[in-house]
């Protein structure tokens, strides 16, 4: 028998509210022991060891969390005794946790992170049958190098591509359209494709109890200036900005950017477009500004953090985006 690891953070999975026909006003209630207690079946899937090392809404994550989290999935994959992890995570932020999963694990093994888009105590709740597919996931040999992956809506996929697209439904999750590995059918899991090996290696976090601050600026037709000025004020490292079509910025981007530039900051041209990568142009090697390829403004965030974290200079924070 597979023997997994299933930590709870929290989240509308783990939520419940005071009245059934409520989705969107609830309060995490659940542990993750009671949570898989609940579940009919869900327990006997594997061996199942429970830990618990907060049960919060995402939107209220630190850092320091997700980095504790990271740690204890870094160690528990090298741990002999682990096959697999499941993560429950809320929905919000969960690509993000994601997505830094996939940045400092290089482990065969599989690390699945799963979330609900209804309480517990709704009708059709979909938490139930999303724990229960992550966790015939994890145990499933087929999983093994596909690196870190969202089980959600009966859907497999890589962390590397997903993000939330749904405020609301429990098809929320969707990426770029690149992502989804495979499916989970009636208890059998069926994969499709492969992620792409990866290249860079996974960044380590010994010592690291925080991470650099990076900020996300949004741009749009006659935006300010004073948000990047406020970033440079405010001690941030970098900035990447969610920018217009193919990375393109507003005159005030621009200027804010070339001055965050001129103060040692690095500065990103991601895009508020969901899908597509922002190509490089001549023009970066003048502005200083680098191109984002087809990381998401917050992968791109957290690609930054863990880049500026491990010491990375200009060039080689250029290279990183665009090989990741
Ligand atoms: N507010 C919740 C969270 O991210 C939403 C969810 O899990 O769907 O924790």
């Amino acid at each position: 028998m597979q023997r997994l690891l299933l930590i709870g953070t929290g989240g509308t999975i783990a939520a419940t509210a005071t009245d059934a026909r409520r989705l969107t006003d609830y309060q995490v209630t659940q542990g993750i022991e009671a949570m898989l207690a609940a579940i009919p079946g869900a327990g006997t899937l594997a061996d199942i060891r429970c830990e618990q090392p907060f049960n919060v809404d995402s939107r209220a994550l630190h850092t320091t969390q997700v980095l504790q989290l990271a740690r204890r999935v870094q160690q528990a994959v090298r741990q002999a005794d682990v096959d697999g992890v499941v993560i429950t995570h809320g929905t919000d932020s969960l690509e993000e946790t994601a997505f830094l999963l996939h940045l400092v694990t290089d482990s065969p093994k599989p690390i699945v992170l799963v979330g609900a888009m209804r309480p517990a105590s709704a009708p059709s709740a979909d938490g139930p049958l999303n724990l229960i597919n992550a966790l015939l996931v994890a145990r499933d040999p087929a999983s093994m190098g596909r690196g870190v992956m969202i089980v959600m809506n009966d859907g497999i996929l890589a962390a590397r591509q997903a993000a939330k697209g749904h405020t609301t439904r429990v098809d929320a999750f969707g990426g770029d359209g690149l992502g989804m590995l495979g499916a989970v059918c009636d208890g059998r899991v069926h994969y499709a494709q492969r992620p792409n090996p990866r290249t860079v290696p996974a960044f380590h976090l010994t010592g690291l109890r925080s991470l650099p601050a990076v900020d996300i600026i949004s741009d749009y037709q006659d935006a300010p200036v004073h948000p990047y000025q406020a970033a440079i004020q405010a001690g941030t490292r970098g900035i990447v900005v969610a920018g217009m079509g193919n990375g393109s910025l507003s005159i005030a981007a621009e200027r804010g950017c070339a001055q965050a530039i001129r103060r040692g900051l690095i500065c990103v041209r991601a895009s508020r477009v969901p899908r597509g990568a922002v190509t490089p142009k001549d023009s970066d090697a003048e502005t200083g500004l680098l191109a984002a390829h087809d990381l998401n403004p917050l992968q791109a965030r957290i690609a930054l953090r863990l880049a500026l974290a491990h010491g990375l200079d200009h060039a080689a924070i250029g290279s990183l985006l665009q090989e990741l």
